[in-house]
């Protein structure tokens, strides 16, 4: 059953009789949580209000664009302390180790110091990252498009040009949309590197038969040698082993299948579905704690929001702008609107300059004419510096906001058809 989602008896004094403020807490600043804290921070300005972001890195990194970082192209990272002073919001770098929900406090980790920092509202925004856990070898051997750290994107940067020096071979698994953008940015970058695709499921055929076969051209003009239908069964230091075991040379890996959110609020005890993702009601709570709220790739919405929910810098940016909506008429005693959306567009990119682009209004399901080439780069680079510059500002406008009540509707219609059948049964 619910909780109450007001904030915890707060036993800070009070000055001169005025009550404290409420303290936000936002952690990870990805799409969803810096967006929602510019736009927060907009709504609250004349409220006592204070906001913290914490965030591992001082920069937020558009993570569509990690296989450009990784092929050595230039990737302006913006910083986070500038984008934050202007708007009087405080950042705090450092890792969140932990979180303790029963006293409201969360753990923050950097070089030097462990940190503990207090909440009256938590705002659980830590997006996603490759799960290494599926296939053996993966966890030792495999790159992923991480941002930093050991087998990252930041190490396939140093170390794709010497691959390329030695003519050698990479194997990009997982043919979903970061895998089909990974392996020809790979293949566009470095000619001389022979790029292998493979995919457990034909290819980008959850795009429909045109969009895949169109995909499918630009992937072999560039080189590419797909091998779908065929999983990936372990990776090893020099080769992967694929169907029937038979073995693949390369000299590196590129792990694309797979996000799952971290596991921080499984281990807190928070409600979670089986990928990590913090279960929310249609107002972006926590359903076991409601004073905890989740946004981007670390939630799953419960009830339908008339569109699927697709871990995308898109619905990250829609959740991150619902979520702030949504606490802060909390904070002015007013009653929250469920989030509904639809989507628009969706742009693959497809090595440099290139690009597949189409509408997939309003449930995601790709929909003629497919734009390629430079009008489908145009589109998707237009769709990614749309969602930086909406994120830097807390401003977005989204269509499908009667969806949800659509949704609700049909279902009730449903149920009260079923009952009727029922009962003359
Ligand atoms: C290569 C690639 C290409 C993509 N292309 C597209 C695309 O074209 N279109 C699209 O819509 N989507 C794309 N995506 C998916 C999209 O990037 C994600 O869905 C989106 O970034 C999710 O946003 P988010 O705010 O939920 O999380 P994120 O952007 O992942 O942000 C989470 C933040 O939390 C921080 N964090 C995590 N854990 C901790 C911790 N314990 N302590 C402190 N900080 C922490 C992270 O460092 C990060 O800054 C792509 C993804 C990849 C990897």
């Amino acid at each position: 059953m619910f909780r109450s989602n007001a904030p915890v008896a707060d036993k800070r004094s009070t000055v001169q009789g005025t009550p404290p403020s409420t303290r936000v807490l936002v952690i990870g600043a990805g799409y969803a949580g810096l967006l929602f804290t510019m736009r927060l921070a907009g709504k609250v300005a004349s409220q006592h209000v204070q906001i913290a972001l914490v965030n591992e890195s001082d920069t937020f990194t558009e993570r569509p664009r990690l296989h450009q970082f990784a092929t050595n192209q230039e990737v302006q990272w913006r910083s986070l302390p500038q984008m934050l002073r202007r708007k009087n919001i405080r950042f705090i770098q450092g890792r969140v180790t932990s979180i303790d929900h029963a006293h409201h406090v969360i753990v923050v980790v950097d070089q030097q110091h462990t940190q503990h920092e207090e909440y009256d509202y938590l705002v659980y925004a830590l997006g996603s990252v490759t799960d290494r856990r599926t296939v053996p070898g993966v966890a030792q051997y495999a790159y992923t498009l991480a941002a930093s750290g050991p087998l990252s994107a930041a190490a396939l940067r140093e170390t794709l040009p010497s691959v390329q020096a030695r003519h050698g071979h990479v194997v990009v698994s997982g043919g979903g949309a970061t895998g089909i953008e990974t392996a020809a940015e790979v293949a566009s970058a470095y000619p001389h590197i022979k790029v292998h695709l493979v995919t457990r499921e034909p290819l980008a055929l959850f795009l429909g038969k045109s969009a895949a076969s169109s995909i499918r051209r630009r992937l072999e003009r560039l080189g590419v040698e797909i091998l779908d239908q065929t999983s990936v069964t372990a990776v090893r230091a020099h080769s992967v082993v694929i169907d029937q075991g038979s073995e693949l040379a390369c000299d590196l890996c590129i792990w694309t299948g797979g996000f799952v959110a971290p596991p921080l609020a499984r281990e807190a005890g928070l409600a979670v579905n089986g990928r990590n993702q913090m279960v929310v009601d249609p107002f972006l709570r926590s359903i076991s704690h409601p004073e905890i709220y989740a946004i981007g790739d670390a939630a799953h919405p419960r009830e339908d929001p008339g569109a699927p929910v697709r871990m995308s810098a898109v619905t990250a940016t829609i959740m991150g702008a619902h979520g702030a909506d949504c606490l802060s008429a909390v904070l002015r005693g007013k009653a929250p609107r469920p989030l509904s959306f639809a989507y628009l567009g969706q742009g693959i990119a497809l090595g440099r300059h290139n690009a597949i682009g189409f509408n997939n209004y309003p449930d995601d399901k790709p929909i003629p004419p497919y734009f390629t080439g430079w009008l489908g780069h145009l589109i998707r680079e237009g769709f990614v510096r749309l969602l930086a510059t909406a994120v830097q500002h807390g401003a977005i406008v989204w269509p499908g906001k009667r969806r949800y009540e659509r949704v609700q509707h049909r279902q009730q219609a449903k149920a009260k058809k079923d009952a009727m059948q029922l009962h003359r049964v």
